[in-house]
């Protein structure tokens, strides 16, 4: 994730902070130090690290912590609003009918993003078409024709067709339809003539409401040069970053931002449809710094739930907090998760467990999770509904029968009553809470 090795060496400095409610200049210059570190070595670029690192260390030496804040979290705000600021508000983008032309080198990731937006969008309720005009890879049409099928929404494009001004003007006829109309563009290994003469050929024939760059997050230092010929050309409007799943460092694409003076519109997470997420700034800041993202996560649990509830209309998550924890409230919850996305993605924005937590742990560490799941959920589908509402009466032969129905080993069986057991006791300590402890708690997860 962006700037990663920020969030995990800053929490490290303000740890030193602990306790004390007032800086020295000493402390200052060690924080200030330590974030010019982390951003040049993530490449950004070095004068907005310096106009960064200044504004960071004049509000830290001026300002005086309100009343009652550490110095700790006195900096750790100063910090935080300094880089929302750095990164700006997300693109604006209304939920309405509207045309999107991407740009981008060829494998910064723009015909995967096209088919992921169009995705978006049509969780939001519009019917988006994917037109697809890159007649200079091989393999661009076949690709995107796949992922649009597996986004489920419209696409147009012709393998057999060689200008693709003709296709993007084709395409918004034959897919007069849509509301949202996205644009795929060709790329080329480096900035040509020939690129930039293309994409402006297809900028003046769609006349997009916005032009987006798409950017790798692994792009270093050029990318000033790209975004700003990329500008002079077409305008951006907004940028997308990808492959911020990988060990990207990502501070190119935030230089790329302030160099195009635009915005970032979305991030892309990996190579399937779902992974995109809307850029929202304090959020992507918040998980940077390791305060989890609870914005994202709500999000997520929404979408999920939605798409889980039609079977189960009954089934509500605040029932948790009231009567009894029964299995079938832990198979709901699995299949909640499992819609949420990969694990250590969702584990990233829940506060205190994001920011490298999830490095510490092996590898395979989440697959063995994820597999785990799926075999409580065929033992699962082995038990009776009186099982799966009482636990309690599954005894050794009750056992035996769901190893022979649904062929998982005892040994997972077993372990699926333990962790339903010990998650019924975590339930029940929430709630023998008061009111007050848990208005407390959220409070300090919304900090
Ligand atoms: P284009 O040439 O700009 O259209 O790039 P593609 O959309 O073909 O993407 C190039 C490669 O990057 C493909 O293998 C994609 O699967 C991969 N890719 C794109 N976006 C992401 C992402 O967010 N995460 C990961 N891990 N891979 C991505």
């Amino acid at each position: 994730m962006v700037l990663d090795d920020l969030g995990s060496s800053l929490r490290g400095t303000l740890d030193t902070l602990q306790g004390k409610s007032r800086l020295s200049e000493d402390d200052v210059e060690a924080i200030v130090k330590e974030i010019q570190r982390s951003l040049l070595s993530a490449d950004v670029d070095v004068s907005l690290v310096m106009e960064l690192s200044d504004a960071i260390e004049s509000r830290a030496l001026e300002e005086e912590p309100p009343g009652g804040t550490t110095a700790r979290d006195h900096v750790l705000k100063i910090v935080y609003e300094e880089l929302v600021d750095l990164v700006g508000d997300s693109t604006e983008l209304p939920l309405e009918s509207q045309t999107i032309l991407l740009a981008g080198l060829q494998g910064s990731g723009k015909t995967t993003s096209a088919a992921k937006m169009a995705w978006w969008f049509s969780k939001k309720g519009l019917r988006p078409a994917v037109i697809q005009t890159d007649t200079f890879r091989p393999g661009a049409y076949d690709q995107a024709k796949q992922m649009c099928e597996r986004a489920e929404v419209e696409f147009y494009g012709d393998p057999d067709a060689e200008d693709p001004v003709q296709i993007a003007r084709d395409g918004l006829e034959e897919t007069a339809d849509a509301d949202v109309h996205i644009v795929d563009t060709a790329g080329r290994h480096a900035l040509e003539d020939d690129l930039i003469a293309e994409i402006e050929a297809i900028e003046t024939a769609v006349d997009p409401d916005r032009s987006l760059l798409v950017l790798d997050a692994a792009i270093g230092q050029g990318a000033k040069e790209q975004a700003s010929q990329f500008e002079q050309s077409i305008g951006i409007e907004g940028v997308v970053i990808t492959k911020l799943d990988g060990t990207a460092k990502g501070g190119g694409a935030l230089t790329a931002v302030n160099e195009t003076d635009s915005s970032i519109a979305f991030l892309g997470t990996g190579e399937t449809v779902q992974d995109i997420e809307r850029f929202e700034p304090s959020g992507f800041i918040s998980r940077l710094l390791g305060m989890g993202d609870l914005k994202q996560l709500s999000e997520r649990v929404e979408r999920a739930m939605a798409e889980t509830g039609d079977d189960d209309e009954d089934w509500d998550p605040e029932d948790l907090l009231e009567g009894s924890f029964t299995l079938k409230d832990m198979q709901k919850q699995m299949e909640t998760m499992n819609k949420m996305g990969p694990l250590d993605q969702v584990m990233d924005m829940i506060p205190g467990m994001g920011g490298g937590m999830m490095d510490q742990l092996p590898d395979d560490a989440m697959d063995v999770t994820q597999n785990r799941m799926r075999d409580f959920e065929v033992a699962m589908d082995s038990m009776t509904d009186e099982e799966l509402e009482n636990p309690r009466v599954i005894g050794q032969s009750r056992v035996e029968r769901i190893v022979r129905g649904s062929g998982i080993e005892e040994e997972t069986v077993r372990e699926l009553l333990e962790q339903h057991k010990m998650m019924d006791q975590t339930i029940s300590q929430f709630q023998g809470m008061g009111d007050g402890d848990m208005q407390r708690m959220m409070k300090k997860l919304e900090q």
